[in-house]
């Protein structure tokens, strides 16, 4: 395969979705690898560099985007940057696997831009706001004016959700995996 799919999965923070591409990715038949991000955020306790995000300083950010590194990257919150390397894509598609992403809103619709046909995207919306600050808030990952920025990203994206390819509401999870895995599957196969 020189050149395979794209599948973009773009959420508010919270929605579920990483949950889902964590689930596909688990999948045998889906001969899928992640998408694995640059970004200048602070690195969490539970993550591994190289294998969650490429965890880069604000400069080399920035040496990135200057050397024009970027498919697509965004400002997603003041001073923190992520960005999709050119280099993760050819990567995978050459080892004969598509691409599956895990990004915010704007960045999924870049890609979709630049790749219409190649790519599917997907966003996951939330039940409702309440729910989405409820799970954030019980994730315990950050801090209470964090959470207040999340959400009032969200509530920008979600107004963005008609112009992805499909929609899938994540109320119940089980049902969010197994519908997320059909459409995958159709679109891949
Ligand atoms: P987190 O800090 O929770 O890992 O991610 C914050 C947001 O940045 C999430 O919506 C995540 O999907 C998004 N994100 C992660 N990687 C990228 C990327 O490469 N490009 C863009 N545009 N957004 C990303």
């Amino acid at each position: 395969m020189t050149q395979g799919k794209l599948i973009v999965f773009s959420a508010p923070s919270g929605s579920g979705k990483t949950t889902i591409v964590k689930h596909l990715l688990k999948k045998e038949t889906l001969p899928l690898e992640f998408s694995i991000s640059a970004t200048s955020r602070q690195k969490r306790a539970t993550e591994v560099h190289e294998k969650d995000y490429y965890f880069l300083s604000l400069n080399e950010f920035k040496k990135n985007i200057e050397d024009k590194s970027f498919l697509e990257w965004e400002e997603v919150y003041p001073n923190h940057f992520y960005g999709t390397l050119k280099t993760e894509i050819e990567r995978i598609w050459a080892k004969g696997k598509h691409v599956i992403f895990d990004i915010d809103v704007l960045g999924g619709l870049t890609i979709k831009k630049k790749y219409p046909e190649q790519t599917l995207a997907i966003f996951v919306k939330p039940p409702s706001i309440e729910v989405l600050k409820r799970r954030l808030k019980k994730r315990q990952t950050e801090s209470d004016t964090a959470i207040n920025m999340r959400i009032a990203k969200a509530k920008e994206e979600l107004e963005k959700a008609s112009h992805f390819d499909k929609v899938i509401e994540n109320i119940v999870l089980d049902t969010a995996l197994l519908e997320a895995e059909t459409i995958v599957d159709n679109f891949i196969n």
